[in-house]
């Protein structure tokens, strides 16, 4: 399997309109360290910040492949919904509020804002759904749901911030390529290009580690099995003037998504600009995201017919302009329950995601309670989120 430098495979993605205003300073690589956690996304910034919060005598360390935010967190819609893509599970917990209380805790202003979510689809609607749109018939809001929506750019930068602040190592352009499982843990880190250092690998010796890498490295976290990884697309459109945003049914900002197919799901920007998302890629011959570029033909097809279906759902729609098109790794399995489990091979190991496109509330919420678990402090679930299920 090629290896994508990580500056390459965020071209191939496209760039989202969200904006990450926080740099980490660049640190060498310890040889040693407690809690080890690969991934810079939303789960594993909530966990390193969490668990120097409430331990801040052992170290912690985040090693990212890219940058923070390079995976699904700096490139989702946003939308912050409550449960998971499998509905409740058992001991899951009231996720927006913790999602709430995380953000109170490590002081992240991020723009969240609940004020319910549309689930849309073609039959049904409630009498009085502010949305009637034509997509393969018609679109109303058939139910209203606890939700709303955040800035992931500002979620990103505030988790690094906290993170960093609570005195957590993070290591941009470090991808883990090896682990070696024993007693302690050994990582095996690559240098990407760009990170500033001579390009030899080094190894670092961690108690515990994390593995919060979403829908790549599927061989390193194990989630391999029984899992799908995708590249979901979304674009963002020029703002549209208020009447128009009233006359669509979103001036309440309440996000949308369906329930029925052919799937559909957005989001409105305090700017009146419009996110929207539909279309699953899969990855070339390896099952590697990495390898998708959405400026190859079936990705562009798809944006052009998506843009044409946009402008088709209603008239105050007809000229609107996209800004932003781009596209991020989603994981899936099949039974639609996010991973929340010990690496097959250690108990020192930890693996967290496969959240669908259910993960903006969930993977912060889930991290935090990951750091609990590293530290001894609370169990894993026990009737989900299993990797052998
Ligand atoms: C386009 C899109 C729209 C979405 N919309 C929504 C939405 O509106 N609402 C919702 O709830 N969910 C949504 N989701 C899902 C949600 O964004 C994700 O579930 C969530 O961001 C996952 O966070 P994460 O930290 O687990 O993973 P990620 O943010 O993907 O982070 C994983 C990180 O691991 C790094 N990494 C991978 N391998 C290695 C390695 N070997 N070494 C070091 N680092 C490595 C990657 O570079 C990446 O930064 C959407 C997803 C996408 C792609």
């Amino acid at each position: 399997m090629a290896v994508i430098p990580a500056q390459e495979s965020a071209r191939r993605w496209g760039t989202s309109p969200w904006v990450i205003d926080f740099v980490p300073p660049p640190v060498p690589v310890p040889s040693e360290i407690d809690f080890a956690i690969i991934g810079g996304g939303f789960s594993g910034l909530a966990a390193a910040a969490w668990l120097r919060l409430l331990s801040p005598q052992q170290s912690v360390a985040v090693l990212e492949a890219a940058h923070i935010g390079q995976g699904a967190s700096g490139r989702t819609g946003g939308m912050a919904l409550a449960e998971s893509a499998a509905g409740d599970l058992p001991g899951l917990g009231d996720v927006l509020g913790g999602l709430k209380n995380i953000l109170g805790i490590l002081d992240i202003h991020c723009d969240l804002d609940l004020p319910g979510a549309w689930e849309i689809g073609r039959k049904g609607g409630l009498d009085h759904s502010p949305i009637s749109w034509k997509d393969s018939g018609t679109l109303r809001a058939a139910a209203e749901v606890p939700g709303g929506t955040v800035d992931p750019g500002k979620l990103v930068s505030g988790l690094a911030r906290a993170a960093l602040g609570l005195g957590a190592l993070i290591l941009e352009s470090r991808r883990v390529r090896r682990i070696h499982w024993g007693e302690r843990v050994e990582l095996e880190i690559g240098l990407e290009a760009g990170s500033g250092e001579a390009a030899v690998g080094k190894t670092l010796s961690a108690k515990k580690v994390l593995l919060a890498t979403n829908g790549t490295s599927l061989g390193l976290s194990g989630l391999h099995a029984g899992s799908h990884p995708k590249l979901t697309l979304a674009t963002q459109t020029t703002p549209i003037r208020e009447d128009q945003m009233r006359t669509i049914g979103l001036s309440q900002n309440k996000p949308f998504y369906t329930v029925d197919f052919p799937y559909l799901w957005g989001r409105t920007r305090p700017d009146c600009s419009i996110v929207w998302g539909a279309g699953l890629v899969d990855a070339p011959d390896s099952g590697d995201l990495e390898e998708v570029d959405i400026r190859s033909a079936i990705p562009s097809e798809m944006f052009a017919r998506f843009e044409k279906r946009v402008r088709g759902l209603h008239p105050a729609l007809a000229n609107i302009e996209f800004t932003h098109h781009w596209g991020g790794p989603i994981l899936f399995r099949d039974d639609w329950q996010p991973v929340f489990d010990r690496h097959p091979e250690s108990p020192n190991g930890i693996v967290l995601g496969a959240f669908a496109g259910h993960g903006v509330a969930l993977s912060n919420y889930l991290g935090a309670w990951a750091a609990e678990v590293l530290l001894g402090r609370r169990s894993l679930p026990e009737k989900w989120g299993r990797l052998s299920s």
